[in-house]
């Protein structure tokens, strides 16, 4: 598999402390990414391990998963490199390890894999089918279908949706599509618009002004709450 950087993180990428393992290529191009660098399908950057070695280091790590841990898949875009993944998950289950993605939600093979997947992690950009493709490059209709199926089959889903000015403050739009679908078992969550990442695009980011404020993210807590659906911060 072709890995970018890899490491710990607490609670913010899955339950507990994780392994986190950004995995290289993207096909989306959001214009805020905040890794960029893992967007390319080559990056002289990232190095390719096997899946017995990324097993076998996996499970040499195994004494760090505290507090309901285990290891998460984020990118890039995880699901990209489905065949590889989908083999790797079932050893990790077969181990009794906890897996975890962190995906675009745009794959087609992501029912395949969300059988070996504990938690399932998806990002939802725009409600709107033009402007996603105008801030992402990519159709949202994909995403929409898998996260809709995802919710169909009742199994838990953290839905998280990045806010940032001036791309996709209406969280009467977004609650109003989710109230629409089985939600019993999902949560969501809002992350508020960064710019950690802004250096890896080498002087090509494009958000102007894109920061929220407080207000925002309690304004959409707020909504989806009133809509019945339940909220998180991580
Ligand atoms: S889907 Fe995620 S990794 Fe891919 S471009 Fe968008 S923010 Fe970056």
């Amino acid at each position: 598999m072709l890995v970018l950087n890899k490491g710990f993180n607490y609670s913010q990428d899955g339950p507990g402390n994780r392994l986190v393992y950004h995995l290289q290529g993207c096909n989306f191009a959001c214009k805020w990414c905040s890794n960029a660098d893992s967007i390319p399908v080559d990056n002289s950057k990232a190095k390719q391990i096997s899946v017995s070695q990324m097993l076998d280091e996996i499970l040499r790590s195994k004494m760090m998963f505290f507090d309901g841990g285990g290891v998460t898949f984020t990118g890039g875009e995880a699901t990209l490199q489905a065949a590889e993944l989908l083999e790797l998950l079932k050893l990790l289950k077969a181990n009794s390890i906890s897996t975890c993605i962190e995906t675009n939600a745009s794959s087609p093979r992501l029912s395949d894999l969300s059988e070996f997947i504990d938690y399932l992690i998806v990002d939802i950009k725009h409600f709107d089918e033009d402007e996603h493709k105008k801030w992402t490059g990519a159709s949202l209709a994909n995403v929409k279908k898998n996260i809709e199926a995802l919710l169909d089959s009742g199994r838990q889903l953290h839905i998280r949706i990045p806010v940032i000015n001036g791309v996709n403050v209406n969280p009467e739009a977004f609650a109003l599509y989710f109230s629409k679908l089985k939600t019993e078992n999902a949560v969501f969550e809002f992350l508020a618009y960064h710019e950690y990442g802004k250096d890896k695009w080498l002087g090509k980011y494009q958000i102007e002004n894109g920061f929220v404020g407080n207000d925002v993210i309690n304004d959409f807590m707020q909504t989806f709450n009133r809509y019945g659906l339940k909220t998180v911060s991580t």
